[in-house]
Order: structure tokens, then C-alpha cells, then sequence
């Protein structure tokens, strides 16, 4: 029970106590992120066979014959054939196996969800391939019931309930596409040939004008709301340090901390005849509070109105500035934010050697490139067809 190092460790004890199974692929795969968790749990209970289905019924010997209510072959009602070879359910599999372009012989259940697990896919795709079997099962044995209590669900409201399942659970996976086809062949089509567009900006630190300070300010938040740092670093128009400091507040969110770090560093700018200072955040939502173009928020409402009264006093001018732009103070809250206690700089020298790379990188312009996805286009994807599932009646 020693480990390589010859120490005892309650893990290599547990290791050789507990009993372990090999572990089942079949298991691995029913849990699909997204996937509400009934499905997933209902396909479970079809590859254990725990439902109340004839065929189980029958071994149970609660009745003797139970024939399946969704077709007219008079058939007994087993796994195989509700499942798979029950006419309506096999137009199901095939409907939802052609529109990915590939084939699947569909001889036997468990085969058959296995084959889907193994469906060759675009990255975009896995997911929702994976989850088709738990849909169809699922939307098939609510018809089933349906049917055995006198209801009546169709053929098409079948497909059109499964095709609904995955176009929410592709919602849920990829919430940031502003466009994505409704229907099961589009869907595929558009994520089959999804690119994500990049586009890149060239960012540095700028040097003030003569005789003006710049004061760099972050606030960071792990957790939003979690354990949160302020920082702010002040350099003069040379691109030299002056002065650094980063603490920690109590718990707090992200919008709370750069409204704090704001309010700190202008008032230790002001404080310290650091002026006339130009006060950079990277914080969007700050600058067009700060601008009047974005409501106050009521959470930082205090900070914002301490902060316009520096602002009043004049010599203060706001500025936004991309994250990377802003590493130094970045690296500042970010070093603080895992120890606890304070950091405070007044030069170069006393610095970590990172942080002394930053500010000589920020002096000689040293570019950083900012790489954005553009998430809003449909990459020249034309939705042109209305009526996809052919043969539906
Ligand atoms: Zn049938």
C-alpha cells in the first residue's frame, strides 16, 4: 500500500480495495451533455431491458401475450421489434441515418445504437450523433403509450418531436450561433461545414503624452462572484513604473472589482499629484457607464458616483483598452488573486522578472494580437428548402 515513493497514501489503499469492473462503452456513451437526463436514463433502462414492455411482461408472467399497438403486423411486443423493426420505427432510424450520408444495417437494436455511437462526424456533430438513439427510443415509447391508452400520435408528429429534441439540445450545445437551421438535415448540412471566422487586431500599450501619468487599472473575479482582486499600476510618459499595487476584497463580482480598482487608482493618482493621469481599463461595461452611454448599475452605483467626483476635479480622463493591452495589471491581480495579501511596487527593480518584461515589452510598442471569433455568420450557408424529409405521410 506504499506508493512509489514509499509513503502510504489513503489512494493506493483504496486502489486495491475496491472492486473494479471493466469499464462498458455501451455506459460511456449514454450520458450526453445536454441531453435532459430522463432520456438519457430511459436508454439506459432499454439497454438493461428494465421496462415494462411485453416481452418482459410475458417472462414475468403478468399476462401471456402482448401484441405492439403501433403497427398492424401483429407482432409480439419485444425490445427488437418496438424498438427497431416495428415498420414506423425502422423509417425513424433511416430517416435520421440518411440525412447524415451514411448507412447503418439495421439488424439488431444494440447494434444499432452502437453503429450511431460510431457514426463518423464533424467535431460540431458528435454530440448531437451520439444523442440521437436516446431521442428516437424515447419519442418511440411515448407513441407506444400514446397508442396503448387511445391517443394517437402520427408518423410525422414522431419525426417532428425527435427533430425538435435535437435542435434544442444543438441550441443548449452551441448557444452563441445566432443562425441554426430547424430541421434534422439542415442542421447537419450547416454544422458539417461550420468555420468559425477569425478575425485579429493588432494591440500595444501606448506611452502618454509629455508630462501625463497613464494609470492602468483591473479588477478580477474568480468565480463572478468569487475570491476578487483590484489592481492598478501607474507609468510616466516614459513607459517607467511608478508605482503598483494589487489587493485582494472580500468576495465579489468581476464589475464590482473593476469599478473598486478604478476608484482606487484615481484617487491614489490624485492623492500622490500623479497628474494629469489618463485612467485605462479594459472593461467595456465600465467605460460606457463611466461615458453615460450605459445605465448605472446598482451594485457599483456608489463607485461610479465617487468616481465622477474625481472626475469633476479634472486632470482625469477615462480610457478603454483592450485585455491585451492591459497585461501588466493583468499579471498584477492575477498574481495577487492566488496569494493572500498585497502587492506593492515603486519600481521596476522590485518587481518579478515577468512583470519587468511586461513594462520593457509596453516601452518598445511590442504588439499583442487579439483574436476574435465571429460568431454571428452563417459562412455562406443557404436554408433553401422547406419541406426536407421526404416521403413523410
Ligand atoms: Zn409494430
Amino acid at each position: 500500500m506504499l506508493n512509489g515513493s514509499g509513503k502510504f497514501i489513503v489512494r493506493s489503499a483504496w486502489e486495491i480495495l475496491r472492486i473494479t469492473e471493466v469499464k462498458k462503452e455501451i455506459f460511456d456513451n449514454i450520458w450526453v451533455k445536454g441531453v435532459p437526463f430522463k432520456v438519457s436514463f430511459f436508454l439506459w433502462r432499454v439497454l438493461k431491458k428494465r421496462l415494462p414492455i411485453g416481452e418482459e411482461l410475458i417472462k414475468m408472467r403478468v399476462v401471456d401475450n402482448v401484441r405492439c399497438c403501433c403497427c398492424n403486423e401483429g407482432a409480439h411486443e419485444t425490445f427488437q421489434h418496438l424498438f427497431l423493426t416495428c415498420p414506423a420505427t425502422m423509417r425513424v432510424w433511416e430517416t435520421f441515418i440518411a440525412a447524415t450520408g451514411n448507412q447503418i444495417h439495421f439488424l439488431q437494436l444494440v447494434v444499432t445504437i452502437k453503429k450511431w455511437w460510431k457514426v463518423d462526424s464533424p467535431a460540431k456533430l458528435i454530440s448531437l450523433y451520439k444523442s440521437i438513439p436516446a431521442f428516437i427510443l424515447w419519442h418511440v415509447w411515448r407513441r407506444r403509450n400514446a397508442t396503448r391508452h387511445g391517443e394517437s400520435m402520427n408518423f410525422s408528429n414522431l419525426i417532428f418531436e425527435i427533430n425538435r429534441s435535437l435542435y434544442n439540445l444543438a441550441r443548449t450545445r452551441y448557444p452563441w450561433l445566432k443562425y441554426l437551421p430547424k430541421q434534422w438535415p439542415l442542421i447537419v448540412q450547416f454544422l458539417e461545414v461550420y468555420t468559425p471566422l477569425i478575425s485579429h487586431k493588432v494591440v500595444a500599450w501606448e506611452k502618454p503624452q509629455r508630462d501625463t501619468f497613464k494609470c492602468s487599472c483591473d479588477g478580477l473575479s474568480k468565480g463572478n462572484p468569487g475570491p476578487s482582486t483590484i489592481g492598478f499600476c501607474i507609468r510616466d510618459w516614459e513607459g517607467n513604473l511608478r508605482y503598483a499595487e494589487a489587493r485582494k476584497l472580500t468576495e465579489s463580482t468581476s464589475l464590482i472589482a473593476e469599478a473598486g480598482a478604478i476608484k482606487v487608482g484615481m484617487e491614489f493618482c490624485f492623492n500622490n499629484g500623479m497628474t494629469p493621469v489618463v485612467v485605462e481599463t479594459n472593461s467595456l461595461i465600465m467605460k460606457k457607464v463611466l461615458d453615460g452611454v450605459s445605465e448605472v448599475p446598482w451594485s457599483i452605483s456608489l463607485e461610479i458616483q465617487n468616481i465622477k467626483c474625481l472626475m469633476e476635479k479634472g486632470q482625469i480622463s477615462m480610457k478603454h483598452i483592450y485585455r491585451e493591452g492591459n497585461q501588466l495589471v493583468d499579471y498584477f491581480t492575477n498574481l495577487v488573486v492566488h496569494f493572500v495579501g498585497t502587492l506593492i511596487s515603486n519600481s521596476l527593480q522590485e518587481l518579478p522578472g515577468e512583470g519587468k518584461n511586461i513594462i520593457l515589452l509596453d516601452k518598445n510598442r511590442t504588439a499583442n494580437i487579439r483574436i476574435q471569433k465571429c460568431q454571428n455568420s452563417n459562412y455562406g450557408f443557404q436554408d433553401t428548402t422547406t419541406n426536407i424529409y421526404n416521403n413523410i405521410s
